[in-house]
């Protein structure tokens, strides 16, 4: 029997991953970029320092893999909250139960969530991934499953990004149509998660650390993986992240696999960002990583600026989430420009602030001016090409 990921990280210790960078030089960054198939040290390489240099080489030949499994398209997707509702304390979120704000909290009814879905579908998005917080006494996993179903009815592709589950509740979750999951591991550093996770069932390591194999046995056709970039020093976080990738693709090969960059910038007061990621930091992730996973889909969020979105396009992003709203019950109250049954005169808590404000249309039109085409149908292109 293959040892499980958990098994995989446990021979994958801190000390091997530095040791992994120690002596890299400009010449191993030349070796790793003129490779066909790129090993881990290969990948440590694209990620040092010494390769800084080499940014536009890198660039080329990530726009290269990108075009060659993904053609000139760029999938859109929607973010939809159906509760801000959470038990969990996570230091570095706006969810976070320790945040004083019972008023803001609410919970989607059918009634909202079939408005916003609505809203979303008259827009175009055939794409759609469901988010709620971690409480899962009040929206259970049946509620979550009864969400997708509902939710179907408006999208062909539905994804949740969700609390870990059981393979049994997976399994209910894709009997009622769900195509999706992304759970963000957001550091894979043992001791550094235990300082930012403080209560709820996330601050179990472990758990959410097997969740994507459950989810894969339970037949979620994608599994989209992640760190928080910002908690932990990212040079071993996406090393951690690659392997997690290249586990679930050896594993879960009926899966197609995801990556998404989710970058740290605003957060509570009570966190300040120690491991800030520049944009250069960024660039150098988005490229590398392609570079390593030329088959994975890279998704980017509206956590990004929208002029660094736009330079990104090229970079090796194949999904983008648009017009987005982190609250529940964002997007009628927006498109209508006036409250939902569920918001009417209330202020409703944000997960984060979104940096990206511009309407779909306008990202669309972004796109187009990359080169590239906005498709709204989330088919899976690197299956496609067998
Ligand atoms: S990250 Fe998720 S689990 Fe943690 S506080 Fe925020 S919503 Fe809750």
């Amino acid at each position: 029997m293959n040892p499980s990921f958990k098994q995989h990280m446990n021979a994958w210790p801190l000390e091997r991953l530095e040791a992994l960078y120690t002596g890299i030089t400009e010449r191993d960054v030349a070796a790793a970029l003129a490779k066909e198939q790129r090993d881990l040290r290969d990948l440590a390489a694209l990620l040092s320092p010494a390769a800084r240099p080499f940014m536009e080489a890198m660039a080329r030949e990530a726009q290269r893999l990108t075009r060659w499994h993904f053609g000139r398209t760029i999938a859109l997707y929607a973010p939809l909250y159906i509760s801000n509702l959470c038990a969990a304390d996570c230091v570095y979120c706006g969810f976070s139960a320790r945040n004083p704000t019972r008023d803001k909290r609410l919970t989607l009814s059918e009634p909202d969530l079939r408005r916003e879905c609505a809203a979303l579908a008259k827009h175009g998005f055939e794409s759609v991934l469901l988010l709620t917080g971690e409480a899962p006494k009040v929206v259970t996993p049946g509620h979550i499953a009864y969400a997708v179903r509902v939710a179907r009815e408006y999208f062909s592709s539905v994804s949740v990004e969700v609390y870990a589950m059981e393979e049994l509740e997976y399994r209910g979750l894709v009997r009622e149509g769900l195509e999706g999951m992304t759970l963000y591991m957001e550091t894979y550093h043992r001791g550094r998660y235990k300082q930012v996770h403080l209560e709820g069932q996330k601050a179990d390591y472990e758990y959410r650390l097997t969740a994507m194999e459950r989810a894969g046995r339970a037949g979620v056709r994608k599994l989209t993986i992640g760190a928080l970039l910002g908690l932990f020093d990212w040079r071993y976080d996406v090393l951690w992240a690659a392997l997690h990738a290249r586990w679930l693709q050896r594993e879960h090969w009926q899966s197609a696999i995801g990556i998404s960059f989710p970058r740290l910038r605003h957060t509570p007061e009570r966190y300040a960002v120690q491991h800030f990621v520049t944009d250069a930091d960024f660039v150098q992730i988005i490229l590398a990583m392609r570079l390593y996973l030329p088959e994975v889909s890279f998704n980017l969020s509206t956590r990004e600026t929208d002029a660094f979105r736009d330079r990104l396009i090229p970079l090796g992003i194949t999904h983008m989430s648009a017009g987005s709203s982190t609250q529940p019950g964002g997007y009628a109250t927006h498109l209508r420009g006036q409250p939902t049954e569920a918001t009417k005169g209330r202020e409703v808590l944000e997960q984060f602030e979104i940096e990206d404000c511009r309407p779909v249309e306008e990202v669309i039109a972004a796109i187009r001016r990359s080169g590239y085409d906005p498709v709204w149908k989330d088919y899976d292109r690197a299956f496609d090409r067998g």
